[in-house]
């Protein structure tokens, strides 16, 4: 799918919208998030618009492989990869997905709770 004009990561990916840019390349990009949970609260996006989860299929396989080792080596880079992280990724509305463009949080940096919902 084309990015999208109306889409706030789009824009962010394109530069349109400035953020805290801590990681990019070819496929993905990096940022924190505007509003962090955690003491570390990082996006990772693609640089293509996927409007969720539910779009992702076995075609995108090696570029969810790097959103995951990328997301680790954040967390290693973030000095959290000892005490714990957690990555997530909501889909859809009753998933808590606010914003429709896949991205994956990396939360870390205080004990989070062992609830998931
Ligand atoms: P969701 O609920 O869709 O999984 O999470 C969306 C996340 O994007 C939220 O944690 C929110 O704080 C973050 N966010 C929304 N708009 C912006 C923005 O313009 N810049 C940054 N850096 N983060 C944003
Ligand atoms: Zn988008």
């Amino acid at each position: 799918m084309e990015n999208q004009m109306d889409c706030i990561f789009c824009q962010i990916v394109s530069g349109k919208i400035p953020s805290d840019v801590i990681y990019q390349d070819e496929e993905v990009i990096a940022f924190r998030d505007i509003n962090p949970q955690c003491p570390v609260h990082i996006l990772v996006i693609p640089r293509e618009h996927f409007t969720s989860l539910i779009d992702i299929t076995s075609h995108e396989a090696s570029l969810m492989g790097h959103m995951i080792s990328l997301a680790n080596q954040l967390a290693r880079d973030e000095a959290i990869s000892d005490s714990g992280y957690r990555l997530v990724i909501n889909c859809g509305k009753q998933g808590g997905q606010l914003v429709p463009h896949l991205h994956l949080h990396l939360l870390g940096g205080r004990q989070l709770s062992g609830q998931l919902g």
